[in-house]
């Protein structure tokens, strides 16, 4: 499904107003870690990219436009459940806890990358800051969720001075918790992934469907994506 450029334009700059007016209570906050204070600036550019969308992204450069450029948002009943146990998982809070300080929805960001957003979950073990993000179901085969804890822990770095060597994952079906090493490739590869998506919006055009039956199987946005139809379309126009 196209959408037209003015209509592509309005919907981008609903978004950005509708992102702004969320974190605007935030900006001039003091977020402490351990010792060490964070001072959120004022943001007056929107040009900041929300790190949940590297998750998008790294599965699908299309997924990522329709979401982030259109704000399509397909509530299915997968989404539905996922909206839910973040929203449990996402109250702002610090407190003690059997492993240490536990700081809930943190907001982070980094200037030099140009990205903000929520890290659910940030345990201080010993003055060692760990990054934990909450998912709904199991670990994909995707590096999706890997490359958004890896952006957080990248704004926690940069915050900090600290060397933010693992973080974790839990995911509620299984209700494991998987480490992530940020080893200098998935570093590299998360800064890709910020690189293509500014890329990407510079370019001011929507990607093609990706040629993935299983990821388009999985995907929330698949009934206005339409991808095999709008293969079929291009295909029709290029004989
Ligand atoms: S349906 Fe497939 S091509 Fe379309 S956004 Fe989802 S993953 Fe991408």
């Amino acid at each position: 499904m196209e959408v037209s450029r003015q209509g592509a334009k309005g919907a981008k700059e609903k978004r950005n107003k509708e992102f702004l007016a969320a974190f605007a209570p935030l900006r001039e906050i003091f977020i402490r870690i351990g010792e060490l204070t964070l001072v959120a600036p004022v943001m007056e550019s929107s040009d900041y990219l929300p790190i949940s969308m590297l998750n998008q992204i790294t599965y699908c450069e299309r997924r990522f436009w329709l979401m982030y450029v259109y704000g399509e948002m397909a509530i299915n009943a997968p989404v539905q459940e996922g909206i839910y146990r973040h929203e449990r998982a996402h109250t702002q809070q610090t407190r003690q806890e059997d492993n240490g300080l536990v700081h809930r929805r943190l907001y982070i960001w980094s200037d030099r990358l140009r990205i903000i957003g929520f890290a659910d979950v940030i345990e201080d073990r010993n003055g060692q800051l760990i990054p934990i993000e909450y998912k709904r179901g199991r670990r994909g085969k995707w590096l999706s969720d890997e490359i958004q804890l890896c952006a957080q822990a990248l704004c926690l770095e940069e915050r900090t001075g600290q060397t933010i060597p693992y973080g974790e994952i839990f995911y509620w079906r299984s209700r494991r918790r998987q480490r992530v090493d940020f080893t200098q490739s998935l570093r590299e590869r998360t800064k890709a992934a910020i690189h293509r998506a500014f890329q990407l919006l510079r370019e001011n055009r929507l990607p093609p469907p990706i040629d993935h039956e299983a990821k388009c199987r999985d995907c929330s946005l698949e009934p206005i994506c339409l991808p095999r139809e709008t293969r079929i379309l291009q295909q029709t126009e290029e004989k």
